[in-house]
């Protein structure tokens, strides 16, 4: 096992990583800004080394500062968490090149990933089902991309290759607006990522969002957690996710499950990952693969019982699998709502001190986060707070139980979307399950 594992990261999932470290009997270094200093896995890891001021781009994203760190305290690895460096093949390079334990995939599998176009030329040849589209990159040939939009049919969407977070995409519904659409986001993508490679999907008017978790060892065996449902999303972002995800096609479904293990074999997978697709009429549509834990990945923990993290430990320690594929068995139901610093209504970020925190409990309620009375949440960084997940027997419990624990959760001094989230736990088509990605966006009207 891994001795002293350095957690490049802040906030939740810094103190859900130190967590597992801890069970596994591994020494923990904490990195932190100076904005920072307060942060309750600091307070908690056996070794906290300031890496920088405040802004990300001088602490959680700077590569040298974070080696020295590992280095001074003879870390034997580094966990990214997610956001931050988390999906940079660079800082994987670095990381391993130092001589560290990089707790994720082979930089080439991140590079092949991190570019959209090259990911889904893997999976199609893995299997997996993607998007009608251009396969491959769009050229310089007008009347070529005329033709192919033609062939995919409108409404097409035009994609950044390097794109993420839900920039760099362009829907196009007529083929008067396609060729300006694509220089546009061309050199949208060349200032935004410094590639300006694009090209072209069908666009699926009411899709859910149906993604696929994965563990690999490395050493030849991958199993799959089931999937999960995030298709409420506002801006791309998503807000409530469920586990696992509700009245797929079964057929369809097992085919996907089984694809996406079997992909994992192909690309010679290491570590927690997770397939995206789209989801529409009972067929799924590959978009993006993350190669690292999701924000979201309490819930498949609940209804499968794996601790995600803990295999993502012990695969980075060389260990093969703890369980195999007919190991793994769905028990039931669960929700996450995403607790962010920010009004309900307006969305406006809302950081500063927290006179009181109180998180609700009971049986199956957890609550993932590193808020506690006192703590300020400063204004620098992403506006997550913390994580309430509940899980029950059937849907019903578990959403009964998420509404009577965003009822006892208390957040004072700061504002949250708590009331956002109290809405959606009590809205009628949410309730019966199977919303697409644009319904809280019609909902808030917005
Ligand atoms: P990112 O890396 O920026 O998250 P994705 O490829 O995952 O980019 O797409 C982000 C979101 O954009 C998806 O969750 C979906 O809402 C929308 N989207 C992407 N591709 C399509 C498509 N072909 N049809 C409809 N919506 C799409």
């Amino acid at each position: 096992m891994l001795d002293k594992v350095l957690i490049a990261n802040r906030g939740e999932i810094a103190l859900r990583i130190l967590r597992a470290c801890k069970e596994l009997g591994i020494k923990t270094v904490a990195v932190h800004s100076k904005a920072d200093r307060e942060l309750m896995h600091v307070r908690l890891a056996d070794e906290a080394v300031c890496i920088g001021p405040a802004p990300s781009a001088q602490s959680y994203l700077n590569i040298p500062a974070l080696i020295s760190a590992a280095e001074v305290t003879d870390s034997s690895a580094i966990h990214p968490g997610y956001g931050f460096l988390s999906e940079n093949a660079n800082f994987a390079e670095q990381v391993e090149r130092s001589g560290f334990v990089f707790i994720g995939p082979r930089a080439e599998t991140i590079r092949l990933m991190g570019d959209k176009v090259s990911a889904i030329e893997a999976m199609k040849k893995a299997g997996v089902p993607t998007v009608p589209g251009s396969d491959g990159p769009l050229g310089d040939d007008e009347g070529e991309n005329i033709a192919i939009a033609r062939r995919i049919g409108y409404p097409v969407i035009i994609k950044a290759a390097a794109g993420g977070g839900g920039r760099g995409m362009r829907v196009v519904h007529t083929e008067g607006h396609l060729l300006s659409a694509i220089n546009v986001t061309r050199t949208e993508a060349h200032a935004a990522f410094g590639d300006g490679t694009v090209y072209m999907e069908k666009f699926l008017e009411r899709p859910r969002h149906v993604e696929v978790q994965v563990l690999a060892d490395g050493q030849g065996n991958a199993i799959h957690l089931y999937d999960r449902d995030c298709s409420l999303q506002r801006r791309h972002q998503k807000v409530l996710e469920e586990a696992p995800a509700p009245g797929l096609d079964p057929d369809a479904r097992a085919k996907v499950l089984d694809a996406c293990r079997e992909a994992c074999i192909e690309i010679d997978y290491r570590g927690a990952g997770t397939f995206e697709f789209l989801y529409e009429d009972g067929q799924y549509f590959f978009i993006e693969m993350n190669t690292r834990v999701q924000v979201e990945h309490p819930v498949t923990e609940m209804v499968t019982g794996v601790d995600i993290v803990r295999e993502q430990l012990r695969i980075a320690s060389g260990l093969p699998l703890s369980l195999r594929q007919e190991d793994v068995k769905l028990n039931g139901h669960a929700f996450e709502c995403r607790i962010n610093a920010e009004d309900s209504r307006t969305f406006m970020p809302s950081p500063g001190k927290v006179t009181l925190y109180h998180p609700p409990g009971g049986l199956g309620v957890r609550m993932d986060s590193h808020l506690y009375t006192g703590y300020t949440v400063p204004p620098h960084y992403d506006s997550l707070i913390g994580k309430l997940i509940t899980w029950g027997d059937s849907r019903e419990i578990a959403l009964t139980r998420m509404r009577n624990g965003l009822d006892e959760l208390l957040v004072e001094g700061i504002k949250t979307n708590t009331d956002l989230h109290k809405d959606l736990v009590r809205d009628g088509h949410f309730q019966q399950g199977g919303v697409n990605i644009h319904y809280l966006e019609k909902k808030l009207g917005s």
